[in-house]
């Protein structure tokens, strides 16, 4: 079977969520899992922080997904709905909606619901994405709370756009609004992503919602999540399929874009960008081999990419590679290409099978079909 493996550490996922907590004392706590669980697996990652207070998601469908999966927490849909007629759906399986514009109020309150749904109303305080405009929120809310089609409590909710910036205003002048715009409401807040979980105490209010982190992942621009006591939970890994004695001369790979400066030993390994390594990998990327850094040689290919073995020339087919993971921070490889590791990890295909390590034996439901589905032994 090709070894090219996703390895979950679900103890490590538990571990940062109590980072989180420390971080954030008695603030209750809404694990962010959307795009399954940032490229770990939807359910398996539930299933793991079953600690967290509530979960959020980008949508009914993998809120409905989670519900099949036995998960009875309060789940968010994070961008709420795209239709009116998901709202019976949203009501009947219990999902928490985040409303974030007038059209969705009126079909919310004019729909022929079952249950009342419960509410986050969404404020734009600057991301100037998704929400309400803080001069119209008090109205909206108070709209909200009238209605026999919604749930008490309403709460409140915002998102910041700068907060992995510790010298950035925008992140006080964005809770400001917030203060601003439901002064004299009387409701729960929530702003907080993992940057701000870190490095923004004010922002903390009732509800945080921390993504990337849980993933042991550092939602700065530098550093990596082990600098920050996290713990990485993803390791990408795979083996060497080939080792080439090449000559001085020989150009390597598509484009032949390396060209053997001497003669040398060169490893193909069986991993690429159609597993979502990025073809953007440069050249001089470093990787696992044995434990210890090789750099990556010519260009990414779908299914392979080639290393420089002179530093391990005794290296032979079967040895493992791990393309990032505790001893490789994916922060640095997303660096490398100009990303973030949140498009690494959501960019992980899914032919690469994900295989659940730590003591995660707990499983039930759709987690261990996850499981199952990964062929893990
Ligand atoms: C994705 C998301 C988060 C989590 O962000 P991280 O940077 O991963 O912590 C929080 N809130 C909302 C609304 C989101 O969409």
């Amino acid at each position: 079977m090709r070894p090219t493996r996703a390895l979950i550490d679900t103890d490590a996922l538990r571990r940062n969520l109590g980072c989180v907590r420390k971080a954030t004392g008695g603030r209750r706590v809404i694990a962010i899992i959307k795009a399954d669980g940032y490229g770990h697996g939807l359910c398996r990652v539930a299933h793991a922080l079953e600690g967290a207070d509530a979960f959020g998601v980008a949508c009914l469908e993998e809120g409905s997904r989670l519900r099949a999966a036995g998960v009875e927490k309060q789940i968010l849909l994070l961008e709420g709905f795209f239709s009116a007629d998901e709202l019976r759906d949203i009501a009947q399986l219990g999902l928490d909606l985040v409303l974030h514009n007038e059209e969705q109020l009126r079909q919310l309150l004019e729909a022929s619901l079952d249950w009342p749904v419960t509410v986050w109303l969404k404020v734009d305080t600057g991301m100037h994405r998704l929400g309400f405009r803080p001069e119209q929120a008090r109205g909206a809310w108070q709209r909200l709370v009238g209605s026999h089609n919604v749930a008490e409590p309403v709460r409140v909710l915002t998102h910041l756009a700068c907060a992995d910036d510790l010298t950035d205003y925008a992140t006080s002048k964005q809770m400001a609004r917030l203060r601003q715009a439901i002064a004299g409401v009387d409701a729960e807040v929530s702003a907080a992503n993992s940057a701000a979980v870190l490095g923004w105490p004010e922002t903390h209010g009732d509800w945080v919602r921390p993504g990337i982190m849980l993933y042991g992942v550092s939602p700065f621009p530098d550093g990596s999540g082990v600098e920050q006591g996290l713990s990485p939970v993803m390791t990408l890994r795979t083996s060497l399929l080939a080792v080439n004695r090449c000559r001085r001369g020989d150009a390597v790979g598509y484009g032949a874009s390396f060209v053997c400066p001497e003669d040398m030993p060169v490893g193909v390994a069986a991993i690429g960008y159609g597993d979502g390594y990025s073809r953007h990998v440069p050249q001089g990327t470093p990787v696992l081999l044995n434990g210890r850094r090789v750099p990556l040689i010519g260009r990414v290919s779908m299914d392979m990419i080639t290393l420089d073995l002179r530093t391990q020339p005794q290296a032979k087919p079967g040895d493992p590679v791990i393309l990032w993971g505790p001893d490789l921070p994916v922060e640095e490889v997303a660096r490398q290409v100009g990303t973030i590791a949140y498009e690494l990890l959501c960019g992980v295909a899914q032919r690469v099978v994900r295989e659940e390590v730590g003591s995660g034996q707990g499983l039930t439901g759709s987690g261990q079909e996850e499981k199952r589905a990964a062929g893990s032994g």
